[in-house]
Order: C-alpha cells, then structure tokens, then sequence
C-alpha cells in the first residue's frame, strides 16, 4: 500500500474520507456537520488534529463554500473514479494555496524532521483539506475505498484491515444492526 499521509484512526481512516463523513444520517436525517466556518474551523481542528488559532479576521467568508466545493467533487470522485476538466482545475488550484514547510526537530539519538503547516488565511485552510483529497485520489486504493454496507448509512472508509473484510462504519452501530436483523429474519 502507497503511504497515505492522512490516514487516521477516525471512522472514515483518512481526513479526505471524513470530509464525507461530515454528513451522516441521524434518526434517519440526513445532518450536515459543516453549517458555518466556525464549523470548518472545529471539523478541521479535530481531524488534523491541529490547532489552526486562525484569527477570523483571516477568513474572507469563503472557507464553509470552498470546502462544501471540494466535498462534492471528492463525492462525484467516489461515484464515478472520475474528475471533470473543470474538477481538476478547481482541486489543483486549491492544492496550489496549501502551505507548509519542514522543522528539523531534536529526538534521542539524533534528529528528525516535522511537517509545519500554515494557516493563516481561507485558502491556506481550503489548501490543507484539498491536500488531503488529492492525497486519498492520487495514493489511495480505489479497492479500500468504501461505503458502509447499510443502506441506512452513508458514511465510507478507508479499509486498513488486514483482510481488507471490514463493511461497516463501525461494528457497535451498522454491524450491530446488521447482525440483529440477520438473527431475527433465521
Ligand atoms: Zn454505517
């Protein structure tokens, strides 16, 4: 497997996949996470696990649009395997407003390097998330890309598994039910 950078131990196993997972279905309602910018800004913080303290007079009031933007395509991406001219131009645009840069960091023995992002302005910010879905497109594994198999549930996965036999968002939920109704329909 390619070495992903923004795999996590979220539900969707890679910051692009929770981009999608800002929507989910809750008591049979399809809820979006992603309302305003202060919304970005928290869904940001906690699945990059950074602390952006981007001062809100850096955001333009264009973040919640340019991130709603790169859902949709990464969601058109995920139905078809592919990207329009214009979806293509859009995310590289993106892509090119993403900044960081490398640390050398002390560590025993020796040294190490850190990547360091910056975040201070909308489109550093959309620049980081865009980074992120051209992460999952260009290395992820189209095979480990994957909806939950409820059709109660529209969040996806990346598949990290050993056997790559993993279906559900999550076994406490989805394959719970799924092993509730199996039992009851013997
Ligand atoms: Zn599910």
């Amino acid at each position: 497997m390619a070495d992903l950078k923004y795999l996590n131990t979220s539900v969707g196993g890679h910051c692009a996949l929770e981009l999608i997972n800002t929507q989910e279905m809750v008591n049979g309602v399809l809820t979006d996470r992603l309302q305003d910018d202060a919304a970005v800004i928290t869904w940001v913080e906690q699945t990059f696990m950074l602390k952006p303290a981007i001062a809100a007079k850096a955001l333009n009031g264009d973040l919640l649009a340019g991130v709603l933007e790169l859902r949709a395509i990464l969601q058109r991406y995920l139905s078809n395997h592919q990207l329009a001219k214009k979806e293509f131009d859009h995310l590289n645009k993106a892509l090119s407003q993403f900044k960081s840069y490398q640390q050398l960091v002390e560590k025993v023995g020796g040294f190490a390097s850190q990547q360091r992002i910056v975040l201070d302005s909308t489109e550093a910010l959309i620049g980081l998330i865009a980074d992120a879905v051209c992460d999952l497109i260009a290395l992820g594994d189209l095979a480990l890309i994957r909806k939950c198999e409820s059709d109660d549930c529209v969040l996806w996965f990346y598949d990290t598994t050993k056997g790559h036999k993993r279906r559900w968002c999550s076994m406490a939920t989805c394959g719970n039910r799924h092993k509730i109704r199996k039992f009851r329909a013997k």
